[in-house]
């Protein structure tokens, strides 16, 4: 077995199951997904460690359990369209991706979007990587069986909820008082909306607008740019 995927097994072991997260669907994802792709060289020996990771532009690789929790908490049926809001390594996306998820993920960062399409279209994921504002969702794919916010939010956008199929989930790390999160899940019923509370946590901050590196000069407009 190569040795990524033993320290991985052990990453499962000791920081996700006994946190309680049980979807083998997750684990199995967790299990084959090489961490070490989505982190800088210098800190390969780190990756499975048991927190967030720099990835460069101030940002990061959320932590492994932070990642299987908000993906249990989607609920996920099989082969749904999900939208990640936040891409940065790529991480979440290709956990998603692995999972049979048709993934569309939004990054405001252009270089960061870039290296995340890059990396994923290189590891074998079909995962459109759209460069833009993530507050405004990706309407052109939309509906979506789910949306997953992994930057810390200071409200909910409508937009979120508006691409949301009936009978799919939101999570969202909201803000609750500067420097701490706390996942919300709403569910979009026919009735209405059904929100619930799960832990608290600290995400980088969801931003307005796009980043500015020389990237989003070179194309069409945010929001229209997709890796397939
Ligand atoms: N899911 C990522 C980690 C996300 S870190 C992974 O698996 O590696 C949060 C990311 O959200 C950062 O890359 C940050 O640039 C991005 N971000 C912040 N505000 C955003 C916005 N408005 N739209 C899209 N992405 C945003």
């Amino acid at each position: 077995m190569k040795p990524w995927r033993e320290r991985a097994r052990r990453m499962i072991e000791t920081q996700i199951r006994p946190r309680g997260i049980r979807d083998t669907r997750i684990l199995a994802a967790l299990e084959r997904v090489d961490r070490t792709e989505f982190v800088p060289e210098d800190l390969a020996p780190l990756a499975d460690a048991d927190g967030p990771l720099p990835i460069g532009e101030g940002q990061t690789v959320s932590q492994p359990y932070m990642v299987a929790l908000m993906t249990e908490l989607l609920a996920l049926p099989e082969r749904t369209r999900v939208l990640e809001i936040g891409t940065g390594s790529g991480y979440q996306a290709a956990i998603l991706a692995e999972m049979g998820m048709e993934v569309v993920s939004v990054e405001r960062i252009g270089s960061l979007a870039r290296a995340a399409r890059e990396r994923l279209a290189r590891l074998g994921y079909r995962v459109s990587v759209v460069h833009g504002d993530g507050r405004l969702g990706v309407p052109e794919m939309a509906p979506y069986g789910a949306v997953l916010v992994t930057a810390g939010a200071p409200r909910v956008e409508r937009a979120w909820t508006d691409q949301l199929s009936e009978g799919g989930r939101l999570v969202v790390p909201l803000v609750i008082q500067p420097g701490l999160e706390r996942l919300l899940v709403r569910l979009k019923t026919p009735a209405g909306f059904q929100d619930s509370w799960s832990e608290y946590c600290r995400f980088v901050p969801l931003l307005p607008g796009t980043g500015n590196d020389s990237y989003e000069h070179d194309g069409p407009p945010p929001g229209s740019r997709f890796s397939k």
